[in-house]
């Protein structure tokens, strides 16, 4: 059986103790992975510390280069990648070769970084005295990813973090790793020295590691809320710079005027695209009016129905399996619970069965209506191709359920009307913000985050915002005096007079 090592100082090391990947659409084991221990992960925070100095020191034009010459290895590759990704997470490979695409996106972004770490000048702010900022690097980083986007998630971190001067060590899911390694080798084929990237597998052992290492500086997180919660505090508690983007429950709001089979074509690919694997997924569907409601189901109903379900590795295909079968169990027990709670299950995918593929993780697109805030298909994130109506009155009512949330990752109003547009846009409490764009992913030269308990932190991923989480700003302040001035001693601060 094949085996996925950690990735330390250039070397494949690995480690005594070993986790099974499985393939969701057989249900079969196809790979074993590195679980690492504390020591393991002391060895990458030891290899990323060493390589740290060097690349500091090197022009960001240079690091820049490495980028370039990453991106191409990733177009080159992607063939296999997107092979690797859709094997091990079900995903199909077009959705695969997407998520590849928008983390390259990242990695381009990356590119400019000579121009992005120009930082700030002020000449002659005082006599002889000129001021300016730059953006320093701050040593070794880490990166904890989820298992839905093995190739993206983990590229919307280390390209900036990289080409900002850190060294970085990333701990992927252990659910799809192969991926998260074979792109990480890439980085080093492109040029970066071994220990700029290090990858480290495993579960919580590892993260609990590079949280309480004090050689780790900051921390960037994507997961589910409650992980990201405890991560965020006790990387803070231990004087870390920490972001960490948690789970979702993403509403899109439907008003009478809206184009309603458009709405539904595309709340289709938002709802049950990547099996409801996404943090942008849209898992509830808030339609203004009865009448809006009756007209969105008869229109999802027959689009559901005809979902082409399979293994992601197979081409054409709409959705595959769900990644475990704990996953696949705690989802039909959300449907379950739906079922038993009142609402009404429209579309029902729960036994759905891929000819050939019995053992996957398959469950077909489910459709729930009439779903009320109380219940827990509403309040949790189920992560699964379900999609939940629920009827409100006016739009300032669909406002008010939304905001009451304890979610704010994205959202999307589906309308002809500017005004509502408007006022949906500046009075929602949510991060990310659609105007009928029912997966409003930032592109790479914006910032990527949510708000409430989406995204514990200040700064956002990616983009801009990314920058300034991977580097710390230093002021400088020079005078260079004449020598034939005598400096006097000044006890107060200049009052102008
Ligand atoms: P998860 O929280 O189970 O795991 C995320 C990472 O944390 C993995 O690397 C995992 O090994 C590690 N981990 C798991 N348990 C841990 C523990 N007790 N202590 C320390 N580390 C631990 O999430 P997942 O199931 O891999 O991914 C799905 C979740 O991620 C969903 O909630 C989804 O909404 C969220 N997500 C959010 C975003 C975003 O941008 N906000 C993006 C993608 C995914």
């Amino acid at each position: 059986m094949e085996f996925i090592s950690h990735f330390i100082g250039g070397e494949h090391i690995a480690g005594d103790r070993r986790l099974e990947v499985t393939n969701p659409s057989t249900g079969q084991v196809v790979r074993e992975v590195a679980d690492a221990d504390a020591t393991t992960v002391e060895k990458a925070i030891a290899a990323a510390k060493a390589a740290y100095p060097a690349w500091r020191d090197t022009p960001p034009a240079k690091r820049a280069q490495v980028m370039y010459r990453f991106k191409q290895l990733l177009e080159q590759h992607a063939d296999r990648l997107v092979q690797l990704i859709s094997e091990e997470h079900g995903k199909t490979v077009e959705d695969a070769l997407g998520e590849l695409k928008r983390g390259i996106e990242n990695v381009e972004y990356a590119c400019g970084v000579p121009e992005l770490l120009k930082g700030e000048y002020s000449h002659n702010v005082g006599p002889a005295i000129d001021a300016w900022s730059n953006f320093q690097p701050l040593g070794v980083v880490a990166g904890i990813t989820p298992f839905n986007f093995p190739a993206m998630v983990p590229l919307w971190m280390y390209p900036m973090a990289i080409a900002c001067g850190n060294t970085f060590i990333l701990k992927p899911s252990e659910k799809d790793p192969t991926s998260s390694l074979a792109i990480a080798e890439l980085l080093e084929e492109a040029g970066a020295p071994s220990g700029v990237i290090n990858v480290v597998h495993g579960g919580r052992e590892a993260v609990e590691t590079l949280l309480d290492a004090p050689d780790v500086k900051a921390l960037s997180f994507v997961g589910s809320t409650p992980i990201a919660e405890t991560i965020y505090s006790r990387g803070c508690t231990n004087g870390k710079r920490v972001q960490a983007l948690g789970g979702a429950k993403n509403h899109a709001v439907v008003l009478p005027d809206a184009d309603i089979d458009n709405a539904a074509n595309t709340l289709m690919g938002a709802a049950y695209g990547s099996c409801g694997e996404r943090c942008m997924a849209i898992s509830v569907a808030v339609c203004v009016g009865d009448e809006t409601a009756d007209r969105l189901i008869e229109s999802l109903k027959p689009k559901i129905a005809e979902l082409k379900i399979g293994p992601g590795t197979d081409k054409g295909l709409d959705m595959g399996p769900l990644v475990t079968s704990e996953h696949r169990d705690k989802v039909l027990g959300y449907i379950d619970d739906g079922v038993a709670a009142g609402a009404d299950l429209v579309s029902d995918g729960r036994g759905h069965k891929v000819r050939g593929y019995e053992d996957g993780f398959f469950v077909g697109g489910c459709l729930f209506d009439r779903v009320t805030p109380d219940m827990r298909i509403y309040r949790e994130e189920i992560f699964g191709p379900v999609l939940c109506v629920v009827r409100v009155s006016s739009l300032d009512a669909a406002i008010d359920l939304i905001n009451a949330h304890e979610y704010g990752n994205g959202t999307c109003l589906f309308t002809r009307d500017g005004e509502a547009a408007r006022r949906f846009a500046d009075s929602i409490e949510v991060g990310m913000v659609g105007i009928n764009v029912p997966l409003p992913v930032p592109v790479a030269y914006h910032s990527f985050g949510g708000w409430k308990r989406s995204l514990f932190g200040d700064l956002h991923a990616y983009g801009p915002d990314a920058v300034r989480f991977y580097t710390r700003r230093k002021a400088v302040s020079q005078r260079w005096p004449s020598p034939y001035e005598t400096t006097q001693a000044e006890f107060h601060f200049p009052s102008g007079g």
